[in-house]
């Protein structure tokens, strides 16, 4: 028997099976319009990888902001204390979750269990989310992939504005007077770890600290983060499924 979790977020939606021991396969597609459609997709690519027929599906938990499309779950379970199970299952010793994903980010602490003992969300604007990264890259005609390597040994272009309109006409005229793209993308990088650090500043940081959602696969910001908090930041190639994985494991249980 395997359980499902399916996380759909606002850009991307994550699928991860659970075996009762370990986490046995992840799929993840673009949302799209539909997350009802994007959690069939994904329930249905999830089964083929797994090689599971249906019937022998214990549960599916559906997570993120689509979760209430989703008509063929057996329940559906917050973000917030999925991320929390995801963690815990990845590390024990994880204490602080940072997630920063397409459209908001999150500061999550656990305590030695795994549950959620106090989180602080911001999902009123998109400054330093995966969107504020994602607008930048295209004012830069660049990936959102490429902002990590270009950051890398570059000194930080100022960028002001934590506004995404206003960062963003920033970048056009830092562009227009010659700034390179490595500047940029550094001051832009800074520009997303100190709006983190202030969020996790305002609930207070416990070791170990582990840095989830797409942004994290920025290996440079992982770096910033962990210079500013003052303390190692983990992540891993998993890290963009924690929220699927957690959901997948209070499914079985
Ligand atoms: P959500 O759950 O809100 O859909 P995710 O946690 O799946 O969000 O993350 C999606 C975000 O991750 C997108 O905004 C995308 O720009 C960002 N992202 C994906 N890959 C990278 C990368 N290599 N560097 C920085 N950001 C990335």
């Amino acid at each position: 028997m395997i359980s499902i979790g399916i996380d759909v977020g606002s850009v991307a939606a994550k699928a991860a099976a659970y075996d009762g021991e370990k986490i046995i396969a992840t799929a993840i597609l673009p949302t799209g319009w539909s997350p009802k459609a994007v959690g069939e997709q994904l329930l249905a690519e999830i089964l083929h990888k797994t090689r599971t027929p249906k019937e022998k599906v214990k549960s599916i938990v559906g997570t993120g902001y689509g979760r209430v499309s989703l008509s063929f779950i057996d329940k559906n379970i917050t973000e917030i204390t999925c991320h929390g199970k995801g963690a815990y299952y990845l590390d024990p010793k994880i204490r602080t979750v940072i997630d920063i994903g397409g459209q908001d980010s999150k500061v999550i602490k656990l305590d030695e269990g795994g549950q959620v003992v106090d989180f602080l969300m911001n999902d009123k604007c998109a400054a330093g989310t995966g969107r504020f990264l994602q607008v930048m890259a295209n004012a830069l005609a660049v990936d959102v992939g490429d902002l990590s390597r270009l950051a890398t040994g570059a000194e930080p272009a100022n960028i002001s504005s934590m506004c995404t309109v206003f960062a963003e006409s920033e970048v056009v005229s830092l562009v227009a007077e010659g700034s390179s793209k490595e500047t940029i993308a550094s001051g832009l990088l800074h520009s997303v770890c100190n709006k983190t650090y202030s969020l996790a500043s305002k609930i207070g940081v416990e070791d170990k600290v582990f840095f989830s959602g797409g942004v994290s696969r920025n290996q440079k910001l992982g770096e910033l983060l962990s210079h500013k908090l003052g303390t190692e930041v983990i992540s891993s190639k998993e890290s963009q499924y924690l929220g699927a994985i957690g959901a997948a494991i209070i499914g079985y249980r």
